[in-house]
């Protein structure tokens, strides 16, 4: 349950609560930012109805509370004047790792041209050995910050660890959550702190109740400005590189209120199979996808398998218009061909 407190509220009445709650054992969480207290357990809400501080009380019986459809209906995530999840169809793109200067504004030059307002590339990179190619580090942020300000784009890029977070504020328009901290929870606290959108990616373990207990970590500390990012889950079976769990593109817009976007390119592993499962993607609603794109993708030193080149990105954006558009959704470039008809 959320108790919603009135703007303002008199200090005395607050505390009237807050002291009723302790006297009663009734767990609870104050959060100052939101003006909020959420009551993670208790269901009668009829034992408030007699305080002044509270405006509206939301019945919610999920452990997740901020995250729930019956608190707020709708997110909508702006990055510099590009909204997601207000009925756009949103593409990010870009390589799996900053290489060098000429891949990254080879990469965000052709990107840029076709529309795309999000550049991808990770910088500190999570690898399972430690002898693959871990990224440029800050090289790899300047030469991103650098590209994408060159071509009018956002960056989204990866927070690897939390010893890492001032550095890549100064660099990143939205923070990318990587499938492996889903359940860094210590990250995902301070990340509720900032003030810029975070990308939060399901763990490839993660049920879906974990992962919207991950994004109420970061709206417990009062940043609402998630996306939610599909990219597959572990599976018994070895011959695709994850399981891409499309289904929860509909669960979550039952559950929760905010936007889900999908990334086709670790969810399948396999550059053949990127065009697809996007066109899918866009069929079933999400708010959009996360490509990794290469200028070459077979030298590619991250993710070579399932990076797509420049002409299959070309024709994965020709191939996705119409399926956008039956949808009722507008794609992010269309709004660049309607603006600019410079496609
Ligand atoms: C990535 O986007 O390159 C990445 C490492 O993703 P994930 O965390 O989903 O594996
Ligand atoms: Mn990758």
């Amino acid at each position: 349950m959320i108790l919603q407190l009135k703007p303002n509220p008199e200090e005395a009445d607050l505390a009237g609560l807050l002291e009723y709650l302790t006297k009663e054992q009734i767990a609870h969480h104050f959060l100052k930012p939101l003006q909020v207290v959420v009551l993670p357990k208790f269901k009668n809400e009829r034992s408030f109805s007699s305080f002044p501080v509270i405006q509206k009380i939301y019945p919610i019986d999920t452990p997740y509370q901020l995250a729930s459809k019956a608190y707020q209906e709708k997110t909508i995530v702006t990055v510099n004047d590009v909204s997601v999840g207000d009925g756009l169809f949103n593409i990010m793109a870009g390589p799996c790792s900053v290489e060098n200067e000429e891949q990254i504004f080879k990469t965000a030059e052709f990107l840029s041209k076709q529309g795309v307002k999000f550049l991808r590339g990770g910088a500190y990179k999570p690898r399972t050995s430690p002898y693959s190619f871990r990224g440029l580090e800050t090289e790899g942020l300047k030469l991103l910050r650098k590209a994408a300000d060159t071509y009018n784009m956002r960056v989204v890029t990866e927070i690897l660890d939390l010893s890492l977070l001032d550095e890549v504020m100064g660099y990143a328009d939205v923070l990318q959550v990587g499938s492996r901290n889903m359940h860094n929870f210590y990250l995902l606290h301070e990340l509720g702190k900032i003030n810029k959108p975070v990308l939060l990616k399901r763990g490839f373990q993660g049920k879906v109740v974990e992962w919207l207990l991950a994004a109420e970590y970061i709206l417990s500390g009062g940043n609402g400005n998630i996306i939610l990012c599909e990219r597959g889950i572990r599976s018994f079976d070895p011959s695709s590189r994850n399981i891409l769990d499309l289904g929860v593109v509909p669960l979550i817009r039952e559950l929760s209120h905010l936007p889900i976007i999908i990334d086709p390119s670790h969810g399948t592993g396999t550059a053949s199979r990127v065009i697809p499962s996007s066109l899918a993607a866009a069929a079933i609603g999400a708010d959009g996808i996360l490509v990794e794109v290469h200028p070459e993708p077979a030298k590619a030193l991250s993710d070579s398998e399932q990076a797509i080149s420049f002409s299959q990105f070309s024709q994965l954006i020709e191939q996705i218009k119409p399926v956008v558009k039956v949808t009722g959704k507008q794609s992010d470039i269309e709004k660049v061909i309607l603006k600019t008809g410079s496609l």
